[in-house]
């Protein structure tokens, strides 16, 4: 019988929507052949939540969704002293989401001290610090499933991830979410969309598109394996970054008509160079709509 490997999914401050993300994995069958959940807060496992607090269990990675604060408890145990424990058994830590990499969303949940386990928004936090090597961050609001399972057969194959400054894997984060979009000619040409969910245009210069300047695979490896939501017309929220979430994301925050965010390694001179240039272009066939009606 093949070895599966032991996974424990601790649910921290959490909407659990990294875990309905999950859900959508489109080959969950042979991965429950190949890893066994010792506990899951919503699927089936061996063991209560009770029996984890209560016993040390054997598992080889940890899981953590959700924000992670001292005062926030399972079963009465404060999540940090659950993640403790199990840190010291297993052989991997993967923070799925942007709130267990960041503190995303619920850093404003109301209990002392929240953010992520290494990292409060961009400022590294000590608590779990001797975990750091053991580490890996999946950051995303939800992260993207096939993130989330290649990286446990990475783990389980004992393939090294080369991780980036917030220990993400270069492999899925080292690309912007812009890479792939089927908008990056509109991009270079400098035309806008005018309204969501059209298919022309591109959603940087007007509706606050941050994918130039957030790391993630979206436009890579599809969400459902058919779209991203910049190929649907809606602009990336930055999901995947330390800032996420910020305010007034459908709209593009500019200073004298210059975007104050420009894509990562693009200073100020260069696009206003490019931006010049691109301006004196004036292409009739991306103009128009892609379908006549
Ligand atoms: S819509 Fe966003 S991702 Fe697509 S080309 Fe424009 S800036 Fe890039
Ligand atoms: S497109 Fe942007 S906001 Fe949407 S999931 Fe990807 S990184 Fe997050």
């Amino acid at each position: 019988m093949k070895t599966k490997m032991k996974v424990l999914w601790l649910s921290a401050i959490s909407c659990n929507g990294n875990t309905h993300s999950f859900f959508n994995y489109s080959q969950m069958e042979q991965f429950l052949e190949d890893f066994e959940f010792i506990y899951h807060p919503v699927i089936d496992s061996k063991y209560l939540l009770q029996d984890i607090v209560s016993q040390d269990i054997e598992c080889d990675v940890l899981l953590i969704e959700g924000a992670i604060s001292k005062e926030f408890k399972r079963a009465d145990l404060s999540i940090v002293d659950i993640i403790q424990r199990y840190s010291k058994r297993v052989k991997k830590i993967v923070t799925v989401g942007t709130c267990a990499t960041f503190g995303g969303i619920f850093r404003e949940s109301g209990y002392e001290k929240t953010s992520g386990l290494h990292f409060d928004q961009e400022k590294r936090v000590d608590t779990f610090k001797s975990l750091l090597d053991k580490t890996i961050s999946l950051s995303g609001c939800p992260v993207h499933p096939e993130v989330l399972v290649n990286t446990l057969y990475a783990i389980k194959k004992d393939i090294t991830l080369k991780v980036d400054e917030f220990l993400r894997p270069k492999e899925f984060y080292a690309y912007t979410v812009h890479n792939g979009c089927t908008r990056n000619e509109y991009f270079e040409y400098k035309v806008d969309n005018h309204n969501f969910g059209e298919l022309e245009g591109c959603m940087f210069y007007d509706h606050g598109c941050q994918a130039p300047f957030t790391h993630g695979s979206c436009n890579k490896i599809l969400w459902n394996e058919v779209n991203s939501k910049t190929r649907a017309g809606l602009p990336c929220m930055g999901c995947t970054e330390p800032s996420f979430p910020r305010q007034n994301l459908f709209s593009t925050k500019k200073n004298m008509a210059i975007p104050e965010h420009l894509p990562v390694g693009v200073n100020k001179r260069v696009y206003l160079t490019l931006a010049g240039i691109t301006k004196a272009f004036k292409i009739d066939r991306l103009e128009k709509k892609l379908f006549d009606d």
